[in-house]
């Protein structure tokens, strides 16, 4: 760390003080853009896209999802990968002075002051709220550094604040080069015939508050499907929200185990321990009409097709993971073959 006192207060003096210009969108808030955002989002809400929907709602018009917020500000694609002539802003270099060269965005809370309507230009500028003291991470040492943006309209009226934080860390040290050791990856060229039991576990599977039902059903082999408490709609993968109609509200259904193969990859590279390779790994549609993404059992790789009717089977590749897998339908087959 450098500097000691002198460089914190440094650092500290950038409380309050304006980062950055303001900067106004590229263009107006516009129907296209929304439509492809929608799209992207598979937000059904018609308020963003049919104006009879809108007025309906007491609206004028059609408006723009709140959370495009950001997109209307945005330099684009070419901008924000160009170096800038200008190099690092002062703050950037400051934090780097302090060895914190590494970023990682952690939070975004946004506070909503009216909807906005095509036509609307936004601009935003951004503030410095507080930087933190040097706390210990997993990434690293670092600080975080809270910014406020405020997004105005045209007339200078604030349509919405964002407080944005982000993680600024020191990477950590690489680890000294060793002499030429090869990683001990490399499996076996063919593993003999039925031994060698994968020693890696697989990657977890992110589990959280809102899919956690579907692996707990899968360690009961049971394959099921969110399905909408209000419209009915099913979906996959699981989400809070049902993206036809909005609600929050959702039970579950059993899938039948029956789908075709929509499309495959075959993996060889790169491997990891846990997985034998090749290895087929297939997007299922389902019979309810939900797909997902799953290995195959049964079949050589060689021998996978799209359209390829399919029906579930099971694999538990781990004491504390079940996973559908899915094989040809057809004949049961001879256990051994596996
Ligand atoms: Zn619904």
């Amino acid at each position: 760390m450098s500097g000691g006192e002198e460089y914190e207060a440094r650092l500290q003096a950038w409380a309050g003080r304006p980062y950055g210009e303001r900067r106004t969108g590229q263009d107006p808030v516009n129907v296209p853009m929304i439509r492809h955002w929608v799209e992207a989002m598979e937000d059904g809400n018609p308020v963003y896209l049919d104006e009879d929907a809108a007025k309906a709602t007491g609206r004028d018009g059609v408006v723009a999802p709140a959370s495009m917020m950001q997109a209307w500000t945005m330099r684009g694609y070419a901008a924000s990968v160009r170096d800038d002539p200008a190099g690092p802003d002062e703050l950037t270099e400051l934090l780097a002075e302090g060895g914190y060269t590494s970023v990682v965005a952690t939070d975004s809370e946004f506070e909503f002051h009216r909807e906005l309507v095509p036509g609307d230009r936004v601009s935003v500028e951004e503030t410095v709220e507080s930087i933190s003291p040097e706390k210990r991470t997993a990434l690293g040492a670092g600080r975080f550094v809270s910014t406020v943006k405020t997004y105005r309209d045209a007339a200078g009226e604030v349509v919405a604040t964002q407080r944005w934080r982000l993680l600024r860390f020191r990477p950590p040290e690489k680890p000294a080069e060793k002499p030429a050791e090869k990683p001990a990856e490399k499996p076996a060229e063919k593993p003999a015939e039925g031994a060698a039991e994968p020693k890696a576990l697989r990657p977890r599977p992110p589990n959280n508050l809102d899919n956690a039902f579907w692996f707990e059903a899968a360690k009961e082999h049971r394959l099921v499907i969110q399905r909408c408490a209000d419209c009915k709609s099913l979906r996959h993968p699981p989400g809070p929200c049902c993206p036809q109609c909005g609600s929050f509200e959702w039970d579950t259904v059993q899938a039948s185990g029956e789908g075709h193969v929509h499309s495959y990859v075959v993996n060889h590279h790169p491997r990891h321990p846990a997985f034998e390779y090749p290895l087929v790994v297939a997007v299922i549609e389902l019979a309810e009409g939900t797909r997902l993404i799953a290995n195959m059992t049964g079949v050589a790789p060689a021998d996978v097709e799209v359209g390829m009717p399919v029906v579930l089977d099971w694999i538990d590749p781990d004491p504390d993971l079940s996973l559908p897998a899915f094989r040809p339908a057809g004949p049961p087959r001879n256990p051994e073959e596996r």
